[in-house]
């Protein structure tokens, strides 16, 4: 059923667009706290139906009454991944939503188990006013846009019923036109034909198909592609990465930080490349490991809070895995929502090294900053790999044309080798070797991780 076809659905989700898209741009920290407060008593307020939710909220003794301002969100206890997990899926929604309208979103699972939760209509067409604000905070108005998007359309995965299913429900309106969906399990060479044919002026994907296709471009295909924007999300963005597309596509990447459970975007960069919060969407906030807010400055888990939605509510959830750093710098930007300095990627790829040191994958990508001080774009993708706690090998891709040019590979090999010793001492062996390919994953085809452990965090989590 197509639910643009009910009138009032419609006038909804133009009138949720129309606000959503300059919020964050035009509003000041006090105005947005007001509208914050207001949307954190309603989604609690909704909370409270559903079981999970109502039993948590019993035990700590919370009541609907406490939860006041935004600033009340400390009371609110925290949700784990494992507790939504073992709700579903009676207990994640409350009883009288109705499944049949609703659609059921998964997580990747790169965590282990992946996890499952009920979203309906409203909440996936919402979601699209994060995309249209950072389109916006970045000095472009998404209704001129030929709009291309790459991604994970396979049932059940987030890609395809927010954006696929989205597409198939306007897909009679003249929008459409300007909108193309490609698979990311496509080769780049065909990614590039079709995006020659349809000259997106905006391509959002995820940074590793943007690299292997920024690889092809510079052998000379997809000459017409000259996007005037590229988004990224889905996993942390190197600056390796960044820098190669960036030269090769001409035009800037705006990095998303986000996530099935949200489903919208949680953070964005600005035109001065820091991370805001759209925090008209979702509160965010970095616990210790006792679940207390942590000040700006301090490295934490993320916690999210969506401001918005039906069917499964994500309130102080805290099953994200990455680790955060807020900060409380003004942006030049103008836009006075909270920035997050750092994002760090998955806990359960965490690096392990004797003695207990654990530490976040984003903090080995190394390659990245050795080749960016070199000036060199010789490297294909790499990807780092711990299979014994202590030895990391490091694996180059080269790009043939580029073999005799600039730095010589043992110069490369050789300042790699050394940066990675520097960072894990030397009881740590290091091996850095140059391989064919490095495979994305067969089942997905979502690109292959950067940093890849086998080794399991025994120690708990240490600084
Ligand atoms: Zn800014």
């Amino acid at each position: 059923m197509n639910p643009f076809l009910n009138p009032l659905f419609a006038l909804k989700s133009i009138g949720d667009i129309l606000a959503d898209e300059y919020r964050i741009i035009n509003w000041d920290r006090q105005k947005l706290e007001v509208y914050q407060s207001k949307k954190l008593k309603k989604i609690v307020r909704y909370a409270t139906k559903v079981p999970i939710y109502r039993a948590k909220f019993e035990e700590n003794g919370l009541h609907i009454k406490d939860i006041n301002s935004v600033k009340d969100i400390e009371r609110i206890p925290v949700m784990t991944r494992d507790d939504l997990r073992k709700g579903y899926p009676d207990d994640i929604i409350p009883s009288d939503f109705d499944r049949r309208k609703g659609k059921i979103v998964t997580t990747g699972g790169s965590t282990g188990k992946p996890l499952s939760i009920y979203v309906d209509w409203q909440t996936i067409v919402k979601s699209y006013g994060t995309v249209f604000a950072m389109l916006r905070a970045n000095g472009l108005n998404w209704k001129k846009l030929r709009m291309a998007c790459i991604g994970n359309f396979n049932p059940y995965r987030a890609d395809q019923e927010y954006i696929s299913g989205v597409y198939r429900a306007i897909r009679i309106l003249p929008l459409a036109k300007k909108i193309k969906l490609l698979r990311i399990e496509s080769h780049p060479l065909e990614l590039l034909e079709e995006l020659d044919k349809f000259r997106p002026d905006y391509i959002a994907t995820y940074g590793g198909v943007l690299l292997s296709m920024a690889h092809w471009i510079r052998k000379g295909y997809g000459k017409n592609v000259k996007p005037k924007l590229l988004t990224t999300s889905g996993a942390m963005l190197d600056n390796y990465t960044r820098r190669y597309v960036e030269d090769t596509f001409g035009c800037r990447i705006v990095d998303a930080y986000s996530c099935v459970e949200t489903g919208c975007n949680i953070a964005f960069q600005c035109k001065e490349g820091r991370y805001h919060v759209h925090s008209d969407f979702v509160l965010v906030e970095a616990l210790d490991k006792d679940f207390k807010p942590l000040p700006p400055g301090k490295r934490g888990r993320v916690c999210v809070t969506r401001l918005y939605g039906r069917g499964t509510p994500i309130v102080r959830y805290s099953g994200l895995d990455d680790w955060i750093v807020l900060s409380d710098d003004e942006c030049s930007c103008g836009i006075e929502t909270p920035i997050i300095d750092k994002i760090e990627g998955r806990i359960s790829r965490d690096i392990v090294l004797p003695g207990g040191r654990v530490y976040p994958s984003g903090a080995f990508t190394l390659v990245a900053d050795v080749l960016y001080e070199l000036g060199t774009f010789k490297i294909k993708r790499f990807q780092v790999v711990q299979r014994r706690i202590d030895k990391l090998e490091i694996l180059l891709v080269v790009d043939e044309d580029m073999r005799n040019v600039g730095p010589s590979l043992d110069v490369i090999f050789k300042k790699v080798k050394e940066a990675y010793q520097k960072k894990v001492g030397d009881d740590v062996e290091i091996e850095v070797k140059e391989v064919e390919e490095i495979k994305d994953d067969p089942k997905t085809g979502k690109p292959a991780p950067l940093v890849v452990s086998y080794v399991k965090p025994d120690k708990g989590i240490e600084e």
